[in-house]
Order: structure tokens, then C-alpha cells, then sequence
């Protein structure tokens, strides 16, 4: 079984060679590690609650790893693994393009995650992230819940996303991809103002319903699909939205399109359809590979990369872990606009795709502010 490519606002597809963490030998540990400059992987089995997980920490430069725990019914062991280091990685370029000041880690258990034995496994799993001592901090992904985290929350203090504290990330994700399509105007059309844009939303779900009022409220016009016709009808009667159909979505006419449902829907079959001139939604691993990166701006199309148009998420994460206010954590997501300005200035300058300046970006402060760290104090 091939893992999960959509998952909750902590995952990233962040750094374009993330995903081919495959090579190395099978028994070339070490290679895997220093193939993408991890630091460490840790494994923890407990029989007594058939517990088996893996936390796999990339990069602490900036902070303690952070992640989340992807409960999966992995194919063998190495599969697991290899998930474990290319999503980890992943978290390292997404908390260093939000500005934050924490690493990349994320952490996998293996086996059933519909199992009605959670307290024993994710008790196990608390105890594998105490055993750490604050370099790893977990919170939900796919396979978990917030009933879970309670349940890690009993072993350690390392653990965020639990009930009645930051609550749904899903404005502050929406309001950062707002920002993050504004920066876009402002480069593309030389304003920033979306009043009279015609903008695709595909997904009206969490993230999408709150991105919708946004531009609904700045005057732009809507055009929303999704699977779910009761969301379709409610953004239609709140937003005055044209609903679209399936295949309707990607062929539709329009200045910006924003996926906030799917991954890969950046792909051979969507780009020749493609009638906008910026790609700016919340969805995670929009590139279906990362070629798709260069074609969809060969199309003469804008393209925001996703893990840094859609960092809100884990800037709320943070704010919970720091006693931020809500306006402060959107505040710092609002900066998303810069950050996109900041990687087209570099795409430009490097003249490289977007989702590779993205990557430099993240490199670039990783560098800065380990060599300012370097002092002694
Ligand atoms: P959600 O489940 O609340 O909403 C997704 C919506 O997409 C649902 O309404 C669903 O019916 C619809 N959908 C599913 N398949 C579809 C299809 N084929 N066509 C049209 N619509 C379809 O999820 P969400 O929290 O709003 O997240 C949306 C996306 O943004 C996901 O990819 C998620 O990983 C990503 N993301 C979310 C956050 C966050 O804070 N929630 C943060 C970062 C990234």
C-alpha cells in the first residue's frame, strides 16, 4: 500500500527532492541519513501493545523538530521509513519559509489505524516522544485525531493540536493563502487588489469556505466545485459562487485557480485545460511530479508553491505551543505575502521555478540563522 499523499496542514511536500529519500541499499542505514542530511531516526517497539513506530528527525537548526504522527498500514518496514524521512524533510522547508523557529521531524506507526486499541499503541508512542527529550514535538495527521493526542499528551508534554487549545487551524491557513493569491495579483497584474477576479476555488471544505468569504468579501467572483453538492450550495447561497462540475473545474475561465482539496492536481491532464493565470490554493503536494513545476510556468502560468502559500496551519500549531493570540498567529501567516514575493524574487533572479526558489528560500534562512547561532552568548 502506497502512503498517503493528502493529509492534514502539518504535512508538506516541501523541498523538491524530498520525495526520492528511496535510494540506498537496503541495509545502508546510515546512507539513507546523510542521502538528505537527517540527523536521526529512532525506533520503538513495544510488544505488549504491538507498538511499532518511527520518528525520524531531518534538521534542529532552527528549532525542535515538529510533526505529525501518520497512523499507516505500510507495506513492509521500509516503506514506513522512507515515508517517515521524505515527510520529515519536508517539515524542515515548511517551518523555515513560515518563519518559524523549529525543524523539521514527523513520526509513523505502523499497523491498523482503525484499531479500537488506542490507548495502549498512542500511550507507547507518548513514551517514544518523551524518550526524546523535546527534540521531536508530535501533533495529528493521517490516521490520528485529537482523542489520540490526549492519549500522547499523558506521557509527554511534547505534543501539540489537542482539544480546546488552538482549535481549527483552517482560518488561519485560509487567511495566509488569501495573502499568498494577493501577492500573486501584485506580481502578475501589478496589484494586489482581487475585487473583480475571477477566482476557481476547488474544495469548500474547511480551508476553502474561509478562503471563499475572504474573496468574497474583497469583491472577487467565484466559481467553487467539490464532491460534496450541500458545500457546492452553500458557498453559492453565502457568496453569490457559480458552481462548477468535475470537469468543468479545470477548464473553467479565470484569473486565479485554488485548489484547497486535492494533491497532484498539477498534472499532464489538468495543465493543457488550464485557462488562469495563477495556481495559489491550501492543498497539499499540488505538483503531481515536480516537472510539473516547470511546465505549468512553460504554460506562462504563476504558480505559488504550495508548502509555503499553506504554512498557516503550522503557524498555528505554533502558536499554541508558544500561548500566541489568534491575532498573532495571523498576523505572522499575513506575512505569507511577502515570503511569496520574496520566491518569485528569487525565481527570477536564479531563474529557476518557483517551487525551487521556495526550497533556496528555506535553505537560504536554515544558513542565516544557524551562522548567527554559531556565537557564543
Ligand atoms: P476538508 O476535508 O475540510 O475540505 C476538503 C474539501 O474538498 C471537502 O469539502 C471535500 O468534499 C472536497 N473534495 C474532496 N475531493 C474533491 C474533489 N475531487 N473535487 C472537489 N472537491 C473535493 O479539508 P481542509 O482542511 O479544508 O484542507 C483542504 C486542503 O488543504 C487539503 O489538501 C489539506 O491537506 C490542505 N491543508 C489544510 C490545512 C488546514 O489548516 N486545514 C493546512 C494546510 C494544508
Amino acid at each position: 500500500m502506497k502512503a498517503p499523499a493528502k493529509s492534514s496542514g502539518l504535512s508538506s511536500h516541501a523541498a523538491s527532492t524530498a520525495t526520492d529519500v528511496t535510494s540506498g541499499s537496503g541495509t545502508d542505514l546510515f546512507g539513507l541519513l546523510l542521502e538528505h542530511g537527517h540527523e536521526q531516526i529512532s525506533l520503538y517497539h513495544d510488544p505488549a501493545s504491538g507498538y511499532r513506530g518511527i520518528i525520524a528527525i531531518h534538521d534542529t537548526r532552527l528549532g525542535p523538530a515538529l510533526g505529525g504522527t501518520r497512523f499507516w498500514k505500510y507495506h513492509d518496514d521500509r516503506e514506513a521509513l522512507v515515508d517517515a524521512l521524505r515527510l520529515s524533510r519536508g517539515m524542515t522547508y515548511k517551518a523555515a519559509v513560515a518563519g518559524l523557529n523549529l525543524g523539521g521531524g514527523k513520526s509513523v506507526i505502523i499497523g491498523d489505524n482503525k484499531t479500537i486499541r488506542r490507548e495502549p499503541i498512542f500511550r507507547a508512542h507518548g513514551r517514544h516522544v518523551e524518550s526524546l527529550g523535546g527534540r521531536y514535538i508530535t501533533a495529528e495527521d493521517v490516521g490520528t485525531s485529537t482523542a489520540d493526542m490526549e492519549f500522547i499528551r499523558a506521557e509527554t508534554e511534547h505534543v501539540t493540536g489537542l482539544l480546546g487549545k488552538s482549535g481549527d487551524p483552517s482560518p488561519v491557513t485560509a487567511y495566509g493563502v488569501y495573502r499568498g493569491m494577493k501577492a500573486c495579483a501584485q506580481v502578475r497584474y501589478g496589484s494586489d487588489s482581487l475585487s473583480g477576479k475571477r477566482v476557481v476555488v476547488q474544495g469548500c471544505g474547511h480551508v476553502g469556505y474561509s478562503l471563499c468569504k475572504l474573496l468574497f468579501e474583497e469583491g472577487a467572483t467565484l466559481f467553487v466545485a467539490d464532491i460534496d453538492p450541500v458545500r457546492v450550495k452553500t458557498a453559492v447561497q453565502d457568496f453569490k459562487a457559480v458552481a462548477l462540475t468535475d470537469e468543468e473545474v479545470y477548464r473553467q475561465a479565470a484569473d486565479i485557480f485554488a485548489p484547497c482539496a486535492l494533491g497532484a492536481v498539477i498534472n499532464d491532464t489538468t495543465l493543457p485545460q488550464f485557462k488562469v493565470d495563477i495556481v495559489a490554493g491550501a492543498a497539499n503536494n499540488q505538483l503531481a511530479e515536480n516537472r510539473h513545476g516547470q511546465l505549468v510556468e512553460a504554460r506562462g502560468i504563476l504558480y505559488a508553491p504550495d508548502y509555503v502559500i499553506n504554512g498557516g496551519g503550522l503557524i498555528n500549531v505554533n502558536a499554541e505551543l508558544h500561548g500566541w493570540s489568534l491575532e498573532r498567529a495571523r498576523n505572522k501567516a499575513g506575512e505569507i505575502y511577502e515570503t511569496i514575493l520574496q520566491v518569485f524574487d528569487i525565481a527570477k533572479t536564479e531563474r529557476i521555478p518557483s517551487y525551487q526558489a521556495a526550497d533556496r528560500l528555506a535553505e537560504q534562512r536554515i544558513a542565516m540563522v544557524a551562522s548567527v547561532r554559531q556565537n557564543f552568548v
